[in-house]
């Protein structure tokens, strides 16, 4: 398999992935949403290990005020904005991925669907993807 790529907006981070993808979801928490500036956020589990950058580095937001009482670490591009991945407490190993900054996204299927309860009222659930009320 190729290694998988992608990038910010502005193209300062760029990375690769040497591991393939773990699980795929989508997550309708709040702070994805405002994170996002959207309706949901699409991740992918990926292996810590497996996610290398090859231009730039993500900066850091500590989310501490989170629906799940967790600090939930945030990395994003410094210069444009963009979400690149996240951290779960007691979860080192696996990084999220924000999938939508993958080169190629046609691979993208969710696997589940997290926080459901706050998700926005005119999105329909994707049928026959379980889907949790609040973590998995
Ligand atoms: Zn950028
Ligand atoms: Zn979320």
């Amino acid at each position: 398999m190729a290694d998988l790529t992608g990038q910010c907006l502005c193209g300062s981070v760029k990375y690769k992935l040497t591991s393939e993808l773990l699980m795929s979801g989508v997550c309708h928490c709040k702070n994805c949403q405002r994170q996002a500036g959207s309706a949901f956020s699409t991740i992918a589990g990926v292996a810590s290990t497996g996610l290398s950058f090859t231009e730039g580095e993500p900066k850091l937001y500590e989310d501490s005020d989170t629906a799940s009482g967790g600090t939930v670490q945030r990395f994003f591009c410094g210069a444009c904005g963009s979400p690149l991945y996240s951290r779960v407490p007691g979860n080192p190993d696996v990084v999220y991925l924000k999938t939508g900054t993958l080169d190629d996204t046609g691979d993208f299927v969710p696997q589940f669907q997290v926080w459901c309860d706050s998700k926005q009222n005119w999105v329909e659930l994707a049928e026959g993807v379980p889907a949790m009320a609040k973590q998995s």
